[in-house]
């Protein structure tokens, strides 16, 4: 646990109580403040309440009088589509409204680290797509580098949950623009940003105010160096406010549209090889063809941005290469379960939407592909381009007959169940071609959430091979 610095002898109010919620509640009082914990539900309030916690309704007259800060979770709004009730009384007892991330950036760094040979370094990624990949790929990196590193933030582990960061240790964060749109306090060593595309805008008040919170990352105390995806407008604007000359080098431009050799710092993939250049010369290459964790163009991208966060601390290309080798890819996100006869089964349960399953759908020929579920608004249309590489699709769930209406001459067969889709697609599928789970659709009408979807396709992957 990283303790809380600041707020001795403060009453500090949580609003939130769960994963992240919790870890904050115990990182206040560890150090030293007293934290008043709230959640809308009561099994919550009753879980911190076991845990010694004082629940303390932050609607009662008085609620706020000698409260130092208001800390809450991500998932509650605290401007679009309307504020959180709690926060807005916040605003009016003109008490700071913050989140764990600011905590964590105002207590990191400690006395201690004046001892340490390497000071402790910060990784942030945000961006729309690719965050944990690429999360999880650096960590990965460094792991195989040798360097002491921890993984938290968006995926899986609360930041005030890792343990105190030792001697030369990075640690990396995956940050989701809620996190970096309230924190107060901002300022990584290498922040990464790797896409954007239209996504939660009802939370940010639309296009504009996602960038913006986006941006934050960037902004606030501007890190060391900066990694860039500049295949959109968004991206080439940040890099551009950025550097202050065109070969500045505290900014890693990254692109798997177009080659970048001119001035400064740049990584890029095309017809699947990575090249690294600094001041227009190629310093770096490495052949992402035969990576197996890694497939398709929007991996590459994740690929790129991972390489140039890594080379930002030093490590050497060599590593770099070695280390995507043993990378597994994330659980559910065109992981590669299972080879036989020379057919690849490929989870990628967390393609809940036409775009990241059109990711996928380009990143394989000769696809078995397992689709539906409960579908989004405009069902699967935007995918049309991309059904080119698909041999015969299997629906499955509530949208399989919507979906059957909009694939156009691709052939279809409705399964209803996961366990008939992966049966059909295992045996129709030739030598060479790929069984692909990626359903543009959300995983409720079947599964509580995309993981149980995945880890039964799994399951039923297992078993029909294992006949
Ligand atoms: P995030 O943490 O940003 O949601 P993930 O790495 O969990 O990203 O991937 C989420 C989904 O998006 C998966 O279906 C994955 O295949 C797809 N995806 C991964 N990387 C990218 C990328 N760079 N661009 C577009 N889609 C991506």
């Amino acid at each position: 646990m990283i303790p809380v610095l600041g707020f001795e002898d403060c009453k500090v109010a949580v609003l939130g109580l769960g994963r992240s919620g919790l870890a904050t509640a115990r990182a206040l009082r560890d150090g030293g403040a007293e934290p008043l914990v709230w959640d809308d539900s009561i099994e919550a309030r009753d879980k911190a309440e076991a845990e010694g916690f004082v629940p303390h309704d932050p609607m009662r007259a008085g609620a706020w009088d000698g409260v130092a800060a208001l800390i809450v979770s991500p998932g509650i709004p605290h401007l679009y589509p309307e504020p959180n009730k709690v926060i807005a009384a916040a605003w009016d007892a003109g008490v700071p409204v913050d989140n764990d991330i600011g905590l964590f950036f105002r207590s990191f760094a400690t006395y201690e680290f004046e001892d340490f040979e390497t000071a402790p370094r910060v990784i942030c990624v945000t961006g729309s797509n690719g965050k944990s990949t690429t999360s999880a790929l650096i960590h990965h990196i460094l792991t195989v580098a040798g360097r002491p590193t921890q993984l938290a933030g968006n995926i899986g582990r609360g930041v005030l949950d890792m343990d105190p960061a030792r001697d030369g240790e990075v640690i990396v964060l995956e940050l989701s623009s809620y996190q970096t749109d309230l924190a107060r306090a901002l300022t990584p060593d290498v922040a990464v940003f790797t896409n954007l595309s239209p996504d939660h805008l009802d939370r940010h008040g639309g296009m504009g105010g996602y960038f913006a919170a986006k941006r934050r990352l960037f902004a606030e105390g501007g890190p060391d160096r900066a990694v860039i995806g500049v295949d959109e407008n968004e991206g080439r604007y940040l890099a551009n406010q950025l550097a202050e000359v065109p070969e500045d080098d505290r900014v890693i431009r990254v692109s798997v549209e177009r080659k970048l050799t001119d001035a400064g710092w740049t990584v890029f993939a095309r017809k699947g090889f990575l090249s690294e250049y600094r001041k227009g010369r190629q310093t770096g290459s490495i052949d992402l063809r035969e990576v197996r964790g890694l497939p398709g163009t929007h991996n590459h991208q994740n690929a790129c941005s991972a390489y140039a966060a890594c080379r930002a601390l030093g490590i050497a290309p060599r590593t770099i290469e070695t280390a995507f080798h043993s990378f597994e890819g994330l659980p559910h996100r065109s992981q590669r379960v299972a080879e036989k006869a020379g057919v690849s089964y490929v989870n990628d349960s967390k393609a809940t939407n036409v775009d990241s399953a059109a990711k996928a759908l380009q990143a394989f020929t000769g696809i078995r592909w397992i689709a539906g579920g409960l579908g989004k608004d405009g069902g699967i249309e935007a995918l049309k381009p991309h059904l080119g590489s698909v041999v015969k699709a299997y629906l499955i769930g509530h949208s399989a007959r919507d979906f059957a209406l909009q694939l156009g001459d691709t052939p279809y067969e409705i399964c209803e169940t996961m366990a008939r889709a992966v049966d059909l697609a295992a045996s129709d599928a030739q030598a060479g071609e790929t069984v692909l789970l990626a359903p543009a659709a959300a995983s409720f009408d079947q599964y509580p959430n995309f993981e149980k979807r995945g880890e039964d396709f799994m399951q039923q992957v297992q078993a029909r091979l294992a006949d």
